[in-house]
Order: C-alpha cells, then sequence, then structure tokens
C-alpha cells in the first residue's frame, strides 16, 4: 500500500515518451521517458523472474550515467532494496558495504569491473560490457506491468550510507514513503519546472544527488545532464549549453566558482541561483559566485538520515548564510540540555517528518540514539531567526572547545576563504596545555602568499580566541565524494 518511489517518477514521466529525460553529458547520448520507464519495467520484470523482490538488496557502483535510474528504479519497482555504492572507494570499502547490506547482486561499470571483482564473490553486472560479467541488457525481463507490492511506509527501498566524515560510515533504511515525501517536499520549495534542466556531477550514490537530482527532476518531468566525475570546465560548458536555471553543487564548487578566472568565459545568463548543500557554506563565499555569476546563492541542508532535505531555499528567495525554512509536513526544534532553546539561542537541531529515515541498518544502539520520538537529532548545531530561517554553526562534535569557549571552524574556514591569498582553507582542533584546545588552519595558498598577511586579514575579522594557533600551508584540502572538509584527516 502506499505509492512506491518508481511510480511517483513514473507520474513525471508521462506525456511524450520521445521527450528526452537524461542526457549522458560527456557524450551526449540521450535516454528518453520513453526508453527509461521501458528499461525499468523490463529490469523489473527480469529481477522477479530470477526471484528478486521484496527484502532482496541489489548494490550499485557506478558513476553517475542514464542507466544508474534505470537501475535504481529496476529494482525499487521490483519490490526489492537497492544499496547505492560511492565509486571512488576501494575495494575493501565496497566490500565492508556489500557484506553489510547483504546484497545478493552488484551492478557496475567497466571501469570498475576490477574493484568489484576484488570486493565481490557473487554474481557481477555491468552495465555496457565487459568479460567474464553478465551485461545488463541480459538481465532484462519481460516488461513488469504494475509495482510489485509493498508497504510504502515500512519497506526499504534504499540503503544508502552515510558520508563517514564522523566516523565509519552507516547505513540508513529509507522507505518509499521518505523519498515520495522528500521529492515532493523538495518541488513545493525548492522548486522544479517540467523540461528544466540540471547538470547533475553531485554523486547519485550519495542521497542530495539521488533526491535533489535525480529522482526530483525525473518526479517534476525535468532532466538531469549527468557528469562521471566534477570537471570545472565541462560543468560550466555543460550548464550554459543546456541553458541551466540552478546549478546544484556543494561548497568546495562555490569556492571554485568564487575564485577561478575561467567562470568569466562562459555565458551563464540562464543562471538563476546557485544552490548548496552537504557542507556549510560562508556566506561571503556564497555572494562572491552570487557576485561572478549574476544570479542568487542559496542552501539546503540535509543528511542522509532525512532522504535527505528537511530545509531549503523558497525558489526566487535568498538569504546570505541561512540554508532556507523548514520543509512543508516537517517540525523542527532547536535543543540546548534538553530544552528548546529561546529566541536566537543556539543549540542541537532536531527534525521530525515523513522523511526521517525507519532506522541504521544493523545498528540498534545509533538508532536508539539518534531517534527519540520520531525526532532525528542531527548532531548539528542551529539557530533560527525570527521569520524561521535557519542557520548551520557546524557540528557539534567538531566544535572546538578554546577555555570556556566554542569556536566553529566552518565559521574560522569562511573567514580564511575570504582572504584573497587563500585558495581554500580547513580548520581543526588540536589539544592545547594552556587552552584545552585550540583551532589550527590548513591552507591551500597562492601564490606568493605570506602567512602574516593572512593572519592580519583574520585579526580584523575574528575574536582573539578563534584564531589559528598554526597556520600550515598545504596543497589540498582533503574531502570526500559528497563535498565535506575530511577534518579528522587533518594532520594534528
Ligand atoms: P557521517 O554521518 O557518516 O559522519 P555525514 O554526516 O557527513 O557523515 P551526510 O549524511 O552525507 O553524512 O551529511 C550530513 C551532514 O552534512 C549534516 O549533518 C551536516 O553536518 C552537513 N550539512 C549538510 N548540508 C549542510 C549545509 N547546508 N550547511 C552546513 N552543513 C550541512
Ligand atoms: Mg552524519
Amino acid at each position: 500500500t502506499g505509492e512506491s518511489i518508481t511510480e511517483r517518477i513514473f507520474r513525471g514521466l508521462v506525456g511524450d515518451p520521445d521527450r528526452v529525460v537524461l542526457i549522458d553529458g560527456p557524450s551526449g547520448r540521450e535516454m528518453t521517458a520513453g526508453a527509461l520507464e521501458a528499461g525499468i519495467r523490463r529490469l523489473a520484470g527480469g529481477l522477479k523472474a530470477r526471484g528478486i523482490g521484496k527484502g532482496d538488496v541489489v548494490a550499485i557502483l557506478a558513476p553517475n550515467c542514464p542507466e544508474y535510474a534505470v537501475v535504481f528504479h529496476g529494482v525499487a519497482f521490483a519490490g526489492a532494496t537497492v544499496t547505492t555504492i560511492n565509486p571512488t572507494y576501494t575495494a575493501p570499502e565496497v566490500s565492508h558495504q556489500l557484506t553489510d547490506s547483504g546484497a545478493r547482486l552488484l551492478v557496475t561499470v567497466p571501469a570498475f569491473l576490477e574493484t568489484a571483482r576484488a570486493a565481490f564473490a557473487g554474481e557481477i553486472v555491468v552495465i555496457g560490457e565487459a568479460e567474464g560479467a553478465t551485461p545488463l541488457t541480459a538481465l532484462m525481463g519481460e516488461p513488469l506491468a504494475e509495482q510489485v507490492p509493498i508497504d510504502a511506509a515500512t519497506d526499504v527501498v534504499v540503503l544508502p550510507y552515510s558520508s563517514g566524515t564522523t566516523g565509519l560510515p552507516k547505513g540508513v533504511r529509507l522507505s518509499h514513503r521518505n523519498l515520495v515525501a522528500n521529492v515532493d517536499q523538495c518541488l513545493a520549495v525548492i522548486g522544479c519546472n517540467p523540461g528544466e534542466w540540471s547538470v547533475g556531477f553531485l554523486p547519485f550514490f550519495h542521497i542530495y544527488g539521488q533526491t535533489v537530482l535525480m529522482n526530483l527532476h525525473l518526479a517534476a518531468g525535468a532532466g538531469v545532464v549527468t557528469m562521471p566525475r566534477f570537471d570545472l570546465e565541462q560543468f560550466l560548458t555543460l550548464a550554459a549549453k543546456y541553458r541551466t536555471p540552478t546549478l546544484y553543487s556543494a561548497p568546495p564548487v562555490a569556492v571554485a566558482l568564487a575564485k577561478h578566472p575561467m567562470v568569466d568565459q562562459f555565458d551563464l545568463s540562464c543562471v538563476e541561483r546557485f544552490f548548496s548543500g552537504a557542507a556549510p557554506l560562508g556566506g561571503d563565499v556564497g555572494d562572491a559566485v552570487a557576485g561572478r555569476i549574476g544570479c542568487l546563492s542559496v542552501q539546503g541542508y540535509g543528511m542522509t538520515e532525512m532522504s535527505p532535505v528537511s530545509h531549503a531555499t523558497p525558489r526566487g528567495q535568498a538569504r546570505k548564510g541561512s540554508v532556507g525554512v523548514t520543509l512543508p509536513s516537517t517540525e523542527c526544534r532547536i535543543v540546548v540540555d534538553g530544552r528548546d532553546a529561546g529566541p536566537g539561542e543556539a543549540g542541537e537541531l532536531w527534525v521530525r517528518g515523513p522523511q526521517v529515515m525507519l532506522g541504521y541498518h544493523n545498528r540498534p544502539e545509533a538508532t536508539a540514539e539518534t531517534l527519540v520520538d520520531g525526532w532525528l537529532r542531527t548532531g548539528d548545531l542551529a539557530e533560527v531567526d525570527a521569520e524561521g530561517w535557519v542557520y548551520i554553526r557546524d557540528r557539534l562534535k567538531e566544535l572546538i572547545k578554546v577555555k570556556g569557549f566554542q569556536v566553529a571552524p566552518a565559521e574560522v574556514e569562511a573567514v580564511l576563504l575570504t582572504c584573497p591569498m587563500v585558495r581554500d582553507a580547513a580548520v581543526r582542533g588540536v589539544p592545547d596545555d594552556e587552552a584545552g584546545e585550540v583551532p589550527v588552519a590548513f591552507v591551500v595558498p597562492t601564490e606568493g602568499a605570506e602567512e602574516a598577511a593572512i593572519r592580519a586579514h583574520l585579526a580584523g575579522q575574528l575574536a582573539h580566541y578563534k584564531l589559528p594557533k598554526r597556520i600550515t600551508f598545504i596543497e589540498a584540502i582533503p574531502k570526500s565524494a559528497s563535498g565535506k572538509i575530511l577534518r579528522r584527516m587533518l594532520p594534528v
């Protein structure tokens, strides 16, 4: 009972079967609505014929491509569960997710076959062709006319893993209802018009790209131009070519857009807004992007555990530094020591709504700690203003405790990034005899950058206790595939 996520996207595909809905960016290869729907029905038919259905897990290890949607929804339409794996993972990491999720089948692309083989003893299916692997086409069967019956509220359709920024990635149990709800909530606030295109470099394996690009666009009757990996020049070329109104993105790309001279060579007059999510974005960096492109800079906020979005900026609006407003049918609280925060007071953000996960996979203790009476404790420090706009400061776990004060690394990073001598930056806490903990900074400098000048830039803008005790020049900031700074990978 209840609508499945695949039935939901089918509602966006109806009408003209010849309308193109997915394009492989690098090659220009197109997939129409009719071909996508037929592929999904045939894959679901083939899976069903093999006895794959409710309770079975199929894994996909692939970069973004049009077939990603065929595999994802083919599995969902067959009533089974798909687990989406980070294609930058090494074989042991892939193997861990396959084992933890209990995957029966692994779908991949020829380029990842070696990793797939090293990680998995079961049957491997490839999108395309490769020796010794089953081609995806061989899995196609008789088209399935109807969704294999599911309980939308309780059946797990996707088992994505959290990014592993703060520890080991956790499998997150999301139901059909979770995904359908979040697609419709995002549609109501972020908006997506039929026929509109977006460029999708945000990986589909991660819940942000999966919901906000793949599923939202298909459900809206819009389209995605897929990119297998990020490349600034290709991203801007495709955005200009397909006249995309929204640049869906994450902070690392904001930093590139704010600072790279290449940006000025493109006609981006089609771009209405730069949309950032997945990690903190400093208001000034957002403004710099908006200024260069001539668009709004906006944010959304979410986590894998919320399918992922709980807050977003309504289309046409923008508020500096805010992640937006609470989505429809979603409640939020700011909690300090177990009580609700007063006006303007910062505390832990708690969220309740139909997009909140069923629980973690195989981790009852983590589930019990995180879900309290239907409320999801996000672990993020937030504030709400009088008009309901929400501001995320940083993760509670990553706050640096300097004497009696708390310093959010994201705030110091944001100020560092406004310095012309800083190409990229990250901040973490290190133990200190006197202060307990102190912030230290890692900077990717521009040519000729000087520490003293960077310090002078900070001194005017940050209270004394927030100033980094050390500034170390490094070549690159460690970041995850989903766009987060991996602060635990920075040297202590
Ligand atoms: P793990 O839970 O495995 O440590 P993770 O929390 O990075 O990894 P995700 O679910 O991908 O895994 O990310 C959710 C987190 O991303 C949020 O809890 C928040 O800290 C951060 N985040 C997402 N959007 C924003 C945003 N707009 N501003 C600030 N932080 C954000
Ligand atoms: Mg998390």
